[in-house]
């Protein structure tokens, strides 16, 4: 089954500049940002530029070009916001998907949590 890119999501619209955000960190191939209704005191949302539904569709086929740009960025997103490993107390990543990961936004990204303890990962309920 291929995967179906919605371009009127709202990451798109912010990455064709209809929407303004508050860029962290751009390059070639990604743009991080804060969310806009942050779930801790960093909560910073790493996209691709292209465009991609979900975290297996840009794991699955993206350019490696791409793959690496994404997460090099994203890693410098937690260096900026003091939360990775070598300086800080470390951080969530989260990547939902569809129905069940209770994705909102089709368009895939990486949520950066941080700044306290985020709790626990997953209730079993
Ligand atoms: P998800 O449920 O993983 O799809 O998360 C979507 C996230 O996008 C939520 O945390 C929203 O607060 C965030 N969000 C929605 N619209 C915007 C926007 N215009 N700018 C920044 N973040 C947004």
């Amino acid at each position: 089954m291929a995967y179906t890119y919605d371009d009127t999501n709202i990451f798109a619209r912010i990455l064709r500049g209809e929407i303004p955000n508050k860029t962290v960190l751009e390059t070639e191939h990604t743009l991080a940002f804060h969310d806009i209704n942050p779930a801790a005191p960093v909560h910073v949302l790493v996209i691709p530029k292209g465009a991609y539904v979900s975290f297996d569709h840009f794991a699955g086929e993206a350019s490696e070009a791409e793959l690496v740009d994404f997460h090099r960025a994203a890693a410098k997103v937690c260096q900026q916001m003091g939360v990775s490993l070598d300086a800080g107390a470390g951080f969530r990543a989260i990547a939902n998907a569809g129905a069940h990961g209770l994705q909102e936004v089709p368009h895939y990204h990486m949520h950066i949590l941080g700044g306290r303890p985020m709790g626990v990962m997953v209730s079993k309920a």
